[in-house]
């Protein structure tokens, strides 16, 4: 297989009315998969939801966070795609949707209703949203156009489900590498078996998103947790010896797997110092509505 580049990422901001979302259009333009990290702006919440609040198990009125969803898909161009959207469980399981068909999509959505923290989408026309207030929104996108939506807090960090969601990728990939070649075939010219390519270097051509999460200087935690991270990731990821960097704890990981520096775009915004534009849990002690790492890929 040869692997068609993508463009190295880039998050810029991008403004649907009064929707505005972090996102990377040239990497639409070349693939058909739009990503998008919503603000807050622009829905029809109110309260500690204001406005465009998308979490669905926050107490706010069901009928608005639908309503949300609805106009931010709009505004992306996805108005009419089916939405799968995990209850998140802070652990690392991953729903594979694999199939575009009714009955898949209704099996996916049981799997995500069950619980999961990461969505893998390998067809068209299917859009997948994980929502935050802290935690870390990631999307893996791959020239193959395979792409993961993941929700990192610290425990999912800590667990590298960021691993797991490339692992699956990686897999995915792999598998177009060694389909069995037919032999008999008399279409066509002559097709040379190539070298299964290394998941390193396939990792190495996956683009990586960050979208905002709280940061190093507002994530104070606990000895316990601060020692958990230090152990598994060293010292780098101590801000000080009360704060754990999640960024460097995940690029650490992104790193060992294959993932290419230039190939990671950090939204570089703290949730907690960025409340007119974000949720955070910290920021408005747990009452608060909830942004949106959200991925689909329109067909050609
Ligand atoms: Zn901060």
């Amino acid at each position: 297989m040869r692997i068609q580049e993508i463009p190295k990422p880039h998050l810029d901001v991008q403004s649907h009315g009064s929707i505005r979302v972090l996102s990377d259009e040239a990497l639409f333009q070349a693939t058909g998969i739009a990503i998008a990290f919503s603000q807050r702006h622009g829905g029809v919440s109110s309260g500690p939801y204001q406005s465009l609040n998308l979490g669905s198990h926050v107490d706010d009125d069901i009928d608005l966070v639908r309503e949300n969803r609805a106009r931010l898909l709009e505004a992306l161009g996805g108005g009419d795609l089916p939405l799968i959207v995990p209850k998140q469980v802070h652990g690392t399981d991953l729903v594979i949707v694999n199939q575009a068909g009714d009955q898949a999509l209704l099996t996916a959505s049981e799997q995500a209703a069950r619980g999961a923290d990461g969505v893998v989408v390998t067809v068209p026309q299917v859009a997948a949203m994980l929502c935050f207030a802290d935690c870390v929104p990631i999307i893996i996108v791959s020239p193959s156009r395979r792409f993961a939506v993941v929700h990192a807090g610290w425990r999912g960090v800590a667990a590298s489900i960021v691993v797991k969601a490339l692992e699956a990728l990686v897999s995915l990939d792999s598998a177009d590498q060694t389909e069995p070649i037919d032999a008999t075939s008399t279409y066509g010219p002559a097709i040379q078996e190539q070298e299964a390519l290394e998941p390193s270097v396939l990792a190495s051509t996956y683009n990586v998103y960050i979208g905002p999460y709280i940061h190093a200087e507002c994530f104070e935690c606990s000895e316990e947790v601060h020692r958990q991270f230090t152990d598994k990731f060293g010292d780098d990821c101590a801000f000080d010896s009360s704060h754990i960097d999640l960024g460097a704890a995940l690029r650490k990981d992104l790193f060992l797997c294959g993932v290419l520096p230039e190939r990671i775009a950090d939204a570089d915004i703290c949730t907690v110092c960025s409340t007119d534009d974000y949720y955070s849990f910290r920021a408005a002690d747990g009452l608060c509505g909830r942004h949106g790492a959200l991925a689909f890929r329109l067909d050609a």
